[in-house]
């Protein structure tokens, strides 16, 4: 029996091993594929920032030559301060982050981080610069330790287990028959929407970047489930230069400045204080919704 289970072992550990690499190629090849016309400039710098502060001037985009998506967009981030982005849905919010990211390039305007034109620095370092908690976290067929490794694969198990405490993941995970060794993904256990947020916060976390990005997902979470995740975004943004791209106005409150986005343009900002004396478009969104959470609670 021995002698059969150690070459099946064997065999398993190489089947992992070149799925692995498949995973990982296939994601590379989907952005190459995807995103080839974004190239470094031959003298293209290393972006070094500590404390990075983030300004979009003038921006102007499509994704293609037919559609103007951004119109003449310009606002700053103050280094370690908080932007969050709200508006109807398809207004352009999350293709800030995507031109932010250099996942595309704008055609009109540009952004810069200290003063440096994310065009003119490598796209290495740009990323290595930027933490992003998307809508959808997507999850290899691996190990959950693996998933959180993602975010820095050189980091120590005591390094990934405090960014899954930091996230407040780490007691459910312990909770699981093979804790840290539990499979993920489609082919193992499948995690809540929570649950997938918290692991892209443990990665952004163990990735330590000067400039976060959480874009948060358009499907509500339960409320309490939303609530922590809110508390642990405030954690992790504190000192940090964040844009939030919101799908919720409870998220939004506390952030430093709140910009309104309709069809492309910045129609209103502000704080939220500010927002609401201007009686505005943010104030109409903020009224409704405390109506649809108080019908909520009566029925
Ligand atoms: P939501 O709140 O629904 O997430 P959003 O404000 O974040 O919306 P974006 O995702 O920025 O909106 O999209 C803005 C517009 O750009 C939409 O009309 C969308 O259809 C279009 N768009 C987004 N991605 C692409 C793409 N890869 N190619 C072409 N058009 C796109």
């Amino acid at each position: 029996m021995i002698q059969l289970y150690m070459p099946l072992h064997f065999l398993g550990f190489v089947y992992r091993e070149i799925r692995h690499a498949l995973a990982d190629m296939e994601k590379m090849f989907g952005l190459l594929h995807e995103h080839r016309e974004i190239a470094d400039a031959p003298d293209a710098r290393i972006l070094q920032p500590d404390q990075a502060e983030v300004r979009f001037e003038h921006v102007g985009f499509g994704y293609g030559p037919d559609r103007q998506i951004l119109f003449d967009v310009d606002f700053s981030i103050l280094a370690g301060q908080t932007v969050a982005v709200v508006g109807a849905s398809g207004a352009g919010k999350s293709t800030l982050s995507r031109l932010l990211f250099r996942f595309y390039d704008m055609q009109q305007g540009r952004i810069l981080i200290n003063g440096q034109d994310i065009r003119a620095v490598t796209q290495a370092s740009l990323r290595a610069a930027i933490g992003i908690v998307p809508q959808d976290t997507v999850l290899f067929n691996d190990t959950i330790y693996y998933n959180i490794a993602y975010g820095r694969p050189e980091a120590t198990r005591a390094e990934i287990m405090a960014a899954a405490q930091a996230a407040h993941i780490h007691g459910f995970i312990e909770s699981l028959p093979q804790g840290y060794d539990s499979m993920v993904g489609e082919r193992g256990l499948k995690l809540s929407g929570g649950e997938k947020q918290r692991v892209a916060i443990a990665r952004a976390i163990l990735k330590n970047p000067a400039i976060l990005i959480f874009d948060e997902a358009t499907s509500a979470l339960d409320s309490k489930s939303e609530k922590a995740i809110q508390a642990e975004l405030h954690g992790i943004a504190r000192n940090r230069t964040t844009l939030i791209i919101a799908h919720r106005l409870s998220t939004v409150v506390e952030a430093d400045q709140i910009l309104v986005m309709d069809k492309g343009r910045i129609i209103e900002r502000g704080t939220h204080r500010e927002l609401l004396m201007l009686n505005g478009v943010y104030a109409q969104m903020w009224n409704l919704q405390k109506q649809e959470e108080m019908s909520d609670s009566v029925y």
